[in-house]
């Protein structure tokens, strides 16, 4: 996702340090300080305008949500998202790449990882920037709990085959597959901006949980 750039974001992002967290390395291990308790914390790697992030900390207040996206024009709409969904103290975002999970997060930080509608990269040259790559299975294995789960939702069938593929051959535990979520909506699903796009175009949607098996 990419938004028209606005000259302004950057300012408009540090003067919210309370949401968009400017320098999450200093919280590695002790993000207890930041959210001021100790509840479980889900994170969610390309979080978008974070549509999402939001319907979950407002429906979830006992965990702690990071949305985590790369781009200022996105993080700023997600900013502004927050701020307008009046979200208690239970969500943060930060504007990191992915990439550098290990750098924000130690292990057993996380307890649970969204990737929703990750970009697809279809290109085979550049399949290590897919989300479910095992490059990053090994981030998030490295900072989640043991026996942590990837909770993953795409309407891009190759994607979702070559995450399944991916997950399974890393020695994930594929706990959940669904082939058209929708028709058997669970009841607390909260849509993602692009799950209502692309469902609403009538688009089946794929969703996986899969979990680390300790070892
Ligand atoms: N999750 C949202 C949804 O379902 O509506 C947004 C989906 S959008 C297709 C994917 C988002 O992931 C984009 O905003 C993109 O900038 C972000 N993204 C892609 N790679 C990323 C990375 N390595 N680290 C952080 N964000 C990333």
């Amino acid at each position: 996702m990419r938004l028209r750039n606005k000259p302004w974001a950057e300012d408009f992002i540090s003067e919210h340090p309370n949401i968009v967290i400017p320098n999450p390395e200093d919280f590695s291990g002790n993000w207890g300080e930041v959210f001021q308790n100790s509840n479980p914390m889900h994170i969610e790697v390309g979080t978008g305008r974070g549509q999402f992030i939001t319907g979950m900390a407002k429906a979830n207040p006992d965990i702690n949500y990071i949305g985590i996206e790369l781009y200022d024009s996105v993080i700023l709409s997600a900013l502004e998202n927050v701020i307008k969904a009046e979200i208690p103290s239970n969500l943060k975002l930060l504007k990191v790449n992915g990439e550098h999970l290990l750098k924000f997060f130690a292990k057993n930080d996380v307890s649970r990882v969204y990737l929703n509608f990750s970009d697809p990269w279809p290109k085979i040259r550049h399949a290590k920037r897919r989300l479910s790559h095992d490059t990053f299975l090994k981030l998030y294995e490295s900072v989640l709990i043991d026996n942590g789960e990837v909770h993953f939702k795409t309407d891009n069938r190759e994607l979702f085959e070559f995450s399944l593929k991916s997950m399974s051959e890393y020695g994930m535990l594929l706990k959940s597959v669904s082939l058209d979520l929708h028709v058997n909506m669970p009841k607390n699903n909260i849509m993602t901006e692009y799950e209502e796009k692309f469902s609403a175009m009538g688009h089946p949607i794929y969703r996986l949980v899969s979990q680390f098996i300790s070892r």
